[in-house]
């Protein structure tokens, strides 16, 4: 019997062992997940708990429910990997062994990264996140009786996951205050590393222009250095200061510690892997999937997706002895809310920028890339019925897994 341990049972973790689980003989293979509990959330929830929209109970599902009969699943936190002898260890001394690990192991916010970010005295007082499912719940609290003043939006540095959910973030800041009569209390302020307010530049000049259209103004080149919870204010290393009444950050993002105490991560604690088959570069028997590793893809649920699609169709070449000759290509495929029942779309890969045209039936659409449609903001909400009911249990999508340039303006690119 060959051993699949996967490490993580969130997004691609859960995808992964579930397609294993159906395309490998049972008598040949046992497919294992380890995760520290049974609660599942569902991120990108976290955006909508602090406005109402979503309440605490309708983000979280029972881990052990999303996974198929066939696949175990071992409560515990995982201490580290021992690749010279392929077996991970968890912190209550069991030890399991392998044969191929997957590292699905995430992302987390780190406000410890960041000197005075979790300052006690004014943590989840007037400094927050939504990245975590305890720091959206609180910052709901806070959004519920604040009254206005300085809201500084900020991100502390890239990569994190879900790139576009710090502007979503700025746009449905802009729409509730506006919903609860107090838009004119709250000055909004966009605090990001980026040169703009997004990496790609014909999506960041959209996401400014829509950015300036609702008043909120944009502080490019920020790197931190600190905050000063006492002053209010975060600081730059060019002493650059952003004064605040409200600070939601996106702390730095890091792959999990487990991964940096078993020598497979880099300064951020990711797996550096091949980025078309997302196979370790020192173990070609482990493989890092979702946000686990350093490819130059966004990390989000629906990469997650793409990428597993490519990894198994991979691994079952692997593992018969032939040549990996799937590639993956960087696909990315995300919604942005942009507040008043409107939504954005965009799709992009390694080659190509999010560029404005129709998804994802080319010139039939239905939905508009880079453009705001009620439509978009549909397909956002159906996104956590598609989450549970097709991702989750591996089922397919009419999405294709590599991205196809038809309905897309191509012509947009030539003329730059
Ligand atoms: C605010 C927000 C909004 C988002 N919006 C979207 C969106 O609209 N669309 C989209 O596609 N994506 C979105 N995302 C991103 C998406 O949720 C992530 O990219 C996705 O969950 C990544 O999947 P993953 O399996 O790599 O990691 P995760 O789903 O985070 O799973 C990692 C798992 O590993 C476990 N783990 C970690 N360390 C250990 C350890 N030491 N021992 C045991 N278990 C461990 C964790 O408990 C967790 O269950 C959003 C994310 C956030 C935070």
């Amino acid at each position: 019997m060959k051993k699949v341990l996967i490490l993580g049972g969130g997004t691609a973790g859960t995808m992964a062992a579930n397609k294993l689980s159906k395309a490998l003989s049972p008598a040949d293979w046992s497919v294992t997940v380890i995760d520290v509990d049974d609660n599942h959330r569902y991120q990108p929830g976290f955006l909508f708990l602090p406005f109402g929209t979503y309440k605490p109970a309708q983000v979280t599902k029972s881990r052990r429910k999303y996974l198929s009969k066939g696949v175990s699943l071992v409560y515990g936190e995982i201490d580290k990997v021992e690749p010279a002898d392929n077996s991970v260890l968890l912190t209550d001394g069991q030890r399991l062994t392998y044969d191929y690990l997957i590292v699905a192991t995430g992302v987390t916010p780190r406000p410890d990264q960041t000197p005075g970010m979790d300052d006690e005295a004014e943590w989840h007082k007037s400094v927050h996140e939504f990245y975590s499912y305890e720091g959206s719940v609180a910052l709901a609290e806070k959004l519920r009786t604040w009254t206005g003043g300085k809201l500084v939006i900020h991100i502390t540095e890239m990569p994190i996951k879900c790139p576009v959910a710090p502007l979503e973030f700025a746009f449905l800041a802009d729409a509730f205050f506006k919903d609860k009569g107090i838009r004119d209390a709250v000055d909004i302020t966009y605090v990001t590393p980026l040169d703009a307010a997004f990496t790609k530049p014909i999506a960041a000049q959209a996401f400014g222009t829509t950015l300036e259209e609702k008043g909120i103004t944009v502080v490019p080149d920020f790197m931190i250095e600190s905050v000063d919870a006492e002053a209010k204010k975060i600081v730059a290393y060019d002493e650059t200061e952003v004064p605040f009444d409200l600070l939601v950050t996106i702390p730095l993002n890091m792959g999990a510690d487990c991964i940096a105490r078993s020598g497979l991560g880099n300064d951020l604690n990711l797996v550096p892997v091949d980025k078309f088959t997302q196979q370790s570069k020192a173990h070609a028997n482990i493989f890092a999937l979702g946000d686990s590793n350093d490819i130059p893809a966004s990390k989000a649920g629906s990469v997650a997706h793409f990428k597993v699609d490519i990894f198994l169709e991979n691994f079952l070449q692997l593992i018969a002895g032939s040549d990996m000759t799937h590639k993956f290509d960087g696909h990315a495929n995300c919604f942005i809310e942009t507040g008043g029942g409107k939504a954005m779309l965009i799709d992009f890969n390694y080659d190509t920028e999010p560029l404005p045209g129709k998804f994802p039936y080319g010139s039939l659409g239905p939905m508009g890339l880079l453009k705001e449609t009620h439509l978009n903001h549909f397909g956002k909400l159906a996104f956590r019925w598609v989450y549970w009911n097709m991702l989750m249990p591996g089922r397919p999508l009419p999405i294709s897994t590599l991205m196809s340039l038809s309905g897309k303006r191509t012509d947009l690119i030539a003329a730059k």
